[in-house]
């Protein structure tokens, strides 16, 4: 069974607010087995969500709505849904009655438009809405299913979940569910990692589908099957062979960020680390604490930003400053040696570069960033040059310096 997504609002077109009932609703169809073709947002507009209905109703076999079922004049979807199936709508006495019992108990007066809420399709029914006064309606007609949701998220969520979902499970007489699984990755690119598991890309149950995000890549792995328990099955022996091919770059799982897995290994270890960051401004000791937990392993961090703050702070000589530039390898390694000593950690880190868009040379261009861990047994620096504005240089640069330390505690 194919389902298209219609979200009705000018609200959503202007990015005024975020689609966060399709997000929901998408998750739910999903699960009881039905595939997605297409998701669409129109505006409050009849005209043209007749078009989308239209176009929706051509490719799908569910097409639901969501939003514009209240009782002004830009809610539309009631009659465009009825427009878009050739169907007609009439009032239903026992909803107009309940509408006019709502209003008439709040000393409010029963205005026409309100009754339009009282509106069912010929071919169809209302879905009750214990949370608002604008039920849901639901058309059935030459073998196309319509579902038009009300737009608040605490009518629309209560009303899919309980109405909708397992109206559709039956439907489809509950022809499976389909899970997935994100691995995170860290340190190796989109396109190494495709490298290395082309030829599991190539099946589609289960797929595994690579996602570039900022400084990491996400691997997708879904699967589609009978029961939750076998797309699982499926889901951990594919999720086995991606971890083998890529092994350490594979950090971690879903939504549990890179920070996280740091902060965990380093609490198994009983390891501890400290922060001396220049271009990054904090923000790796603000990750690191973000994890719940985190007083374990991070004891303190200094933000060095002016060369007498690197030489105040974590005692880095003034003289190798002016002779090699605050932006240079040895700085790195000097702030990160400089915190390690200064906090009695494991690990010391340290962060100098450019971070933009200002203040770059030829020689130092906007995106060089040196990054130096400092541990029992030395310190390994690394040059980038990041390309991307201030925030994504620095976020790229607080990414690099987690995985370094990550894989140099994994590495010994
Ligand atoms: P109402 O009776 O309140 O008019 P409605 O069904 O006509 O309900 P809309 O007018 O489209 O719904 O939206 C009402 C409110 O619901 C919006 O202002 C917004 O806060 C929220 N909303 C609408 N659509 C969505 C959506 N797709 N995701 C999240 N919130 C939404
Ligand atoms: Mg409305």
């Amino acid at each position: 069974m194919r389902a298209e997504i219609v979200s009705v609002g000018t609200e959503l077109l202007l990015g005024q607010i975020v689609d966060t009932n399709a997000a929901y609703l998408a998750r739910g169809l999903s699960e009881v087995g039905i595939s997605i073709y297409r998701r669409t947002t129109v505006g409050d507009n009849r005209e043209r969500l007749v078009t989308a209905l239209k176009e929706a109703f051509e490719e799908s076999d569910v097409v639901l709505t969501i939003g514009g079922l209240g009782p002004t004049m830009d809610d539309i979807t009631r009659e465009g849904l009825a427009e878009a199936l050739g169907d007609t709508l009439v009032q239903n006495e026992e909803i107009a009655e309940g509408l006019r019992r709502f209003f008439t108990k709040r000393n409010m007066p029963v205005l026409e438009s309100n009754l339009r809420q009282a509106l069912v399709p010929v071919h169809g029914r209302a879905i009750a809405n214990p949370n608002g006064t604008a039920p849901g309606v639901l058309f059935e007609k030459d073998g196309k299913i319509g579902i038009a949701l009300p737009g608040p998220p605490n009518e629309f969520i209560p009303m899919t979940d309980d109405h909708v979902l397992p109206y559709l499970r039956a439907k489809t007489g509950n022809i499976g569910t389909i899970r997935s699984l994100v691995l995170r990755v860290a340190g190796v690119g989109e396109s190494a990692a495709e490298d290395r598991i082309k030829d599991l890309m190539l099946d589609s149950n289960p797929s595994v589908a690579p996602y570039a995000k900022v400084g990491e890549v996400h691997l997708r792995v879904t699967a589609k099957a009978d029961t939750a328990e076998q797309a699982e099955r499926m889901i951990a022996e594919r999720a086995h062979l991606v971890r083998e091919r890529l092994g350490t770059a594979v950090y971690g799982e879903n939504d549990d960020p890179l920070e996280k897995a740091v902060v965990h290994l380093m609490t198994e270890r009983g390891l501890t680390v400290s922060t001396a960051e220049s271009c990054t401004g904090g923000l790796v000791a603000q990750r690191i604490t973000d994890v719940a937990g985190s007083s374990a392993v991070f004891l303190g961090g200094v933000v060095a930003y002016s060369n007498a703050a690197k030489t105040d702070l974590v005692a880095v000589s003034a003289d190798l400053i002016a002779r090699v530039g605050a932006v240079s390898a040895e700085v790195a390694q000097a702030l990160a040696e400089g915190a390690r000593k200064r906090f009695g950690t494991d690990y010391g880190i340290g962060v100098t570069g450019v971070a933009g868009p200002g203040g770059g040379t030829e020689e130092k261009p906007v995106g060089l960033v040196y990054i130096a861990v400092s541990y029992p047994g030395g310190c390994e620096v690394d040059k980038s040059n990041f390309i991307g504005s201030r925030a994504i240089v620095r976020h790229r640069a607080s990414q690099n310096v987690l995985n370094m330390l990550r894989l140099r505690i994994l590495n010994g």
